[in-house]
């Protein structure tokens, strides 16, 4: 299996030579040459497999470098009932992702598959838990080591952090905005004390945090020296990891070959949705794939109109469902390739237009009609309408669901097919969002068993000014380098 760049450039990588690195050199994305095709009965072979073994059938596909055996091991490793066991009650925790029913609606059933047992409460864990075992593989393999630098608002520090903690090889240096994050986000990252995990609390806002990481990326020298990489979510085995529960998703909403299912995704950067259309482009018969925004709808006007336009960030908007405030979507490009039929030049020249006009419009071309081939379909929610989908949810089917899991539901309920089964994505347990829970429901969210009094845990993180040298400085003398 071969990657080439969404931007044409030419020289075909392996899995391994790509799992480290984030943008090809061209600027573009990795996309395998072709995608694999999985056949009808292999699907049916697959309906007894539990979750690791599935995870491995579908990674061999695309990461043929690694030892069948070797490959096996890291996904049996990862995909354990032990690592994703925050399931609601009553759902079956060996399924790793767990599908639900919630009822009967517009002549078809309304379902919710879990994403969200694992250690950081948030779909992130999917991938990252995946990501930290075969990081630690590749590096040991090449002898290498390598220091995560990032900047978070929440979900991915922690994810990273929960994915990368005591392993070999790694150290993570996470920036964060200092006393911004919600008490229960800042407890799940600060109180790690393993050694290789540093928390730096940046006195400032997110953005400076991030500009601080931009910082030292820049600087080559630094950058190599010190063996600075990062986890962002256009990596492509994120993406790749993400394709595994799609197959699952199917598996368990249907019972024989062929059956249709389509699928609801809460939406920021399109990594997600765009392991869905990795899933359906292998042959998963996938009917829809929704995507779901919330007002920062960047995404959700494209597949109405054909126009993407990248918004600015005093046009990003602070929501109730903050892991989706995104301006311009990162993975994004990954599909309008195979939109325009893999043209790397054509892709070129619109992402040269996202750099210099802000964004592209595909209405009233030949590609535009052919997004519905693509089974994609959009809508956006508001925050009254997620509070709306929240109480209804918890009185019609006593169930309470975290604000971007109710932005899927709603949205969802918007392109319901009779007889098509409609399985929503749910992103996050709603016991990280407690502010809008209690707004919607008049009460505190319910939390697993393991978070209990996690906010009076001993914490550990450095409190540092807005300075990219002080940040530098601070990490060659926790790596030695
Ligand atoms: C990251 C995240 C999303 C958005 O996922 P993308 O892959 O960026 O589209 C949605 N919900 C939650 C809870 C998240 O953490």
């Amino acid at each position: 299996m071969k990657y080439q760049s969404t931007r044409g450039h030419e020289m075909p990588q392996s899995f391994s030579e790509i799992l480290l690195g984030g943008l090809a050199p061209d600027g573009g994305l990795y996309l395998p040459a072709q995608y694999p095709q999985v056949t009808a009965d292999e699907l049916e072979a697959w309906r007894k497999l539990p979750y690791a073994d599935l995870a491995y059938e579908i990674l061999r596909k695309f990461c043929d470098d690694i030892p069948a055996e070797d490959l096996r091991a890291l996904t049996r490793k990862t995909y354990t009932p032990e690592v994703y066991c925050n399931a609601r009650e009553g759902d079956n925790t060996a399924d790793i992702t767990p599908l639900r029913t919630l009822g009967e609606e517009g002549g078809t059933k309304l379902q919710l598959l879990s994403l969200s047992n694992g250690p950081t409460l948030a779909f992130k864990d999917m991938a990252m838990q995946l990501l930290g075992n075969l990081f630690e593989y590749a590096l040991a393999r090449a002898g290498q080591e390598l220091n995560i630098l990032g900047a978070t608002s929440g979900d991915t520090g922690s994810a990273a952090e929960y994915a990368m903690r005591g392993k070999r090889g790694i150290r993570v240096f996470m920036l964060s905005p200092h006393r911004k994050m919600s008490a229960f986000q800042t407890a799940q990252m600060f109180s790690l004390q393993d050694p290789n995990i540093f928390n730096i609390a940046i006195d400032g806002v997110f953005d400076d945090a991030q500009d601080i990481v931009k910082a030292v990326s820049n600087d080559h020298a630094f950058k190599a020296r010190q063996k600075i990489g990062t986890v962002n979510s256009i990596n492509w085995a994120r993406v790749v990891a993400q394709v595994v529960y799609y197959f699952k998703g199917w598996l368990l909403a249907t019972d024989g070959p062929g059956q249709k299912v389509s699928f609801c995704v809460p939406s920021g950067n399109f990594g997600n949705v765009c392991a869905g259309h990795i899933a359906r482009m292998m042959g998963l018969p996938i009917d829809k794939l929704v995507v779901a925004t919330n007002e920062n709808d960047v995404l959700d006007e494209f597949f109405r109109t054909g126009a993407y336009r990248v918004r600015k960030s005093a046009e990003t908007y602070h929501t109730s469902s903050p892991s989706m405030d995104i301006s311009k979507a990162s993975n994004f490009e990954r599909f309008v390739f195979d939109l325009l039929g893999q043209d790397a030049g054509k892709l070129a020249a619109l992402f040269r237009d996202v750099e210099e006009k802000g964004g592209f419009d595909l209405s009233g071309t030949p590609e535009f009609d052919r997004i519905r081939q693509f089974g994609f379909v959009s809508g956006r929610s508001t925050h009254q309408d997620r509070l709306a989908t929240i109480r209804d949810l918890s009185s019609r089917y006593g169930i309470t669901i975290d604000t971007h899991t109710a932005d899927g539901i709603k949205v969802a309920r918007e392109h319901l097919r009779a007889g098509v089964p409609m399985v929503v994505l749910e992103t996050a347990l709603p016991a990280k969002f407690a502010d809008t829970i209690r707004e919607a429901l008049g009460h505190e969210p319910e939390r697993p068993a393991k978070f209990e009094g996690i906010e009076s845990l001993p914490q550990r993180f450095e409190v540092m000014p807005a300075d990219a040298a002080q940040v530098k400085a601070y990490i060659a003398r926790h790596t030695g380098l």
